[in-house]
């Protein structure tokens, strides 16, 4: 009897141990784990196989699923300062970089040069080629401008529709103007049919340039008024043209200069 009870008493202990390790430890690890594999609804092609150590293959999904949740991170915040059509930045990109590079510039004494672009006689282009045409030629003008405006400061953006903003950080009226003299003419050689056009039978641009004296403070919606003024300039007298004016508060319609 004793010598039965001898055998039956550590084998109980086991038995306690293991139960209380597999219930408290085993169970809700595994169950964790299963979690974690079924987070993105069983989808992820890159699942770690199950056969590891526990722990090991805990950590291990851990650390797969913070590297999904960063890549998704990023690619979120790449869209939100995209524009999908074009692949140039939007304006909130365009309002994150100035936030730096106008009190930088400011202070550095520099001057600050826009661009506001607008596509003449667009509407006529969609209606008379759709407006699946009237994308591609969005996306032909973004190309011209990504290559006419290849420094890294260079802030280019689809402000919306079918108008473009570039912001040109310590370049003077000479230089904005004669940049965009560039892109207008580089996309008039590309030569885009425009039928409908009263300007010419190729799609043009009308560009308004603002440029802020070096070490002024200015802000965006200065500048963006003070460009548009340019370019309601440029579409009165005969569009396909540039129109450069000084961001001066005499400039900027009473209705839109900043407090
Ligand atoms: P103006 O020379 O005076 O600038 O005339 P416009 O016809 O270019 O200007 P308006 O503002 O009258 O028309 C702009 C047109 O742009 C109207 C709209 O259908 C078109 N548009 C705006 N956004 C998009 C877009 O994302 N894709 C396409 N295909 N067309 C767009
Ligand atoms: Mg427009
Ligand atoms: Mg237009």
């Amino acid at each position: 009897m004793s010598t039965l009870l001898l055998l039956i008493m550590p084998a109980s202990v086991v038995v306690i141990a293991w139960w209380s390790l597999e219930h408290r430890y085993r169970r809700p690890l595994r169950q964790m784990i299963a979690r974690i594999d079924t987070l993105d609804g069983g989808s992820n092609p890159e699942r770690l196989p199950p056969s590891q150590t526990m722990h090991g293959s805990l950590a291990d999904r851990l650390a797969q699923r913070i590297d999904h949740l960063c890549a998704a991170n990023r690619q979120l915040q790449e869209q939100a300062i995209k524009d999908p059509l074009t692949g140039l930045g939007n304006r909130r990109l365009l309002e994150q970089r100035l936030d730096i590079a106008l009190p930088l510039s400011r202070r550095w004494m520099r001057a600050v040069s826009a661009l506001v672009i607008d596509v003449d006689h667009f509407k006529e282009y969609n209606d008379l080629y759709g407006h699946q045409a009237g994308d591609e030629c969005l996306v032909e003008i973004a190309n011209v401008l990504r290559d006419t405006f290849r420094r890294e400061t260079d802030i280019v953006v689809r402000l919306g529709g079918e108008e473009f903003l570039v912001v040109l950080l310590d370049a003077d009226e000479d230089e904005a103007v004669r940049l965009a003299e560039a892109m207008r003419g580089m996309l008039q050689a590309v030569g885009i049919e425009h039928q409908a056009s009263s300007v010419t039978d190729v799609v043009t641009v009308s560009i308004g340039v603002a440029v802020t004296h070096s070490g002024e403070p200015v802000s965006l919606d200065d500048i963006i008024a003070t460009a548009d003024a340019g370019l309601y300039e440029c579409k009165e007298t005969g569009r396909n043209r540039v129109i450069s004016r000084a961001v001066t508060k005499a400039n900027i319609p009473e209705t839109k200069a900043s407090a």
